[in-house]
This record gives C-alpha cells, sequence and structure tokens, in this order.
C-alpha cells in the first residue's frame, strides 16, 4: 500500500504528475488538485 503525501490515505492506487511533484497523490487529492488548476 501506498499511502497519498496530502491527506496521507492509504490508497491502493496512486496518481502523480508534475503538478504534484511527482508525488503520490490518491485520486481524490489530484482530481482536487487538477479542478483547482482547471478553474483558472
Ligand atoms: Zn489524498
Ligand atoms: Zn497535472
Amino acid at each position: 500500500m501506498t499511502n497519498c503525501k496530502k491527506c496521507d490515505t492509504d490508497v491502493s492506487k496512486v496518481y502523480e504528475c508534475e503538478h504534484t511533484e511527482f508525488e503520490e497523490y490518491c485520486k481524490e487529492c489530484y482530481t482536487e488538485l487538477h479542478y483547482y488548476l482547471t478553474e483558472n
């Protein structure tokens, strides 16, 4: 298992990209981050 860098939740699948500085995020945190990015 991997912990999300942001919310520290154990998740089986993690997401990463340049916006998260390639740290591992859970789906919720990743989606939330991109939601704010696309809003601006
Ligand atoms: Zn998270
Ligand atoms: Zn991204």
